[in-house]
């Protein structure tokens, strides 16, 4: 992997967000280098997607910063499109447009959000849908292809943007098994070259291959983070002990 050694591109610190009464993420502290995989595990309502959300600012935070490529995140305007723009994510529920071809999906954001030629955006487009597999279904519309497929349309979207990060938020949770490890496939292989990805995931095969870091949340904070072998050999706390005798 050819990552500028400890280059940071995204930095949480002491973030803190409530909704109302509760407080979904405590005091978090993350860094994300450049070309870095980091998987986020951890129990249903730990505040895992609120962490995701938060950093391209799908959801502001209360006190503590988050910066991204050396700037704190922009709260509106342009800037913030930009952020989008350059922090991709990816959802468990794919989101296509239902109404556009495979195509248009992939070539919406470069043409419409950042007003680029369509002809080159096209070709870049099915470049993408080459390297996702699925270019053959470039004309067809989303309800017409399976789960993984639409699964690997929504990757290749957030591809097309150029970004520098990827978030995925249980990108796999929503397929039937047998379409699982197409959708990781492809993530192992951006993994493989070089970006930097934000993954939430249950599939703990893909945390012990893919990341260089696996990160444990319970109850809005940050427990443990250690490399993936080590985090599954040696879990340090009781909770986390916990939860991968639940998974595992
Ligand atoms: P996870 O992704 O780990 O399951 P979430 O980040 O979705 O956890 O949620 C963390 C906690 O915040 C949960 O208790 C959830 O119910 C709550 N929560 C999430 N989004 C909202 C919201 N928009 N309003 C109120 N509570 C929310
Ligand atoms: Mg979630």
């Amino acid at each position: 992997m050819d990552r500028v050694a400890d280059e940071a591109l995204i930095v949480l610190e002491k973030v803190n967000k409530w909704f109302g009464p509760l407080h979904v993420l405590q005091d978090v502290n993350l860094s994300v280098a450049r070309g870095e995989v980091v998987v986020v595990i951890g129990p249903s309502g730990s505040g895992k997607s609120t962490l995701c959300r938060a950093i391209n600012r799908l959801e502001p935070i209360d006190s503590g910063t988050i910066t991204f490529d050396g700037q704190p995140l922009p709260a509106e305007g342009r800037a913030l499109a930009r952020l989008r723009s350059e922090v991709g994510m990816v959802f468990q529920s794919f989101n296509l447009f239902a109404h556009k071809t495979i195509l248009q999906n992939v070539m919406l954001g470069p043409v419409k959000v950042r007003k680029e030629k369509p002809a080159a955006v096209r070709d870049r487009a099915m470049g993408l849908l080459e390297r996702v597999g699925i270019a053959s279904q470039a004309d067809k519309y989303p309800a017409q292809l399976s789960g993984g497929q639409q699964q690997r349309v929504a990757i290749a979207r957030a591809l097309a943007m150029q970004p520098k990060a990827l978030l995925f938020d249980e990108p796999t949770s929503a397929l039937d098994p047998e379409m699982v490890g197409e959708v990781l496939d492809v993530m192992t292989s951006l993994a493989a070259e070089g970006m930097t990805m934000v993954v939430v995931t249950h599939e703990m095969g893909f945390a012990r291959h893919a990341a260089n870091r696996v990160v444990f949340m319970a109850d809005g904070q940050l427990v443990e983070e250690a490399a993936p072998a080590e985090f599954f050999a040696n879990p340090k706390t009781e909770r986390a002990r916990d939860f991968l005798s639940k998974i595992l």
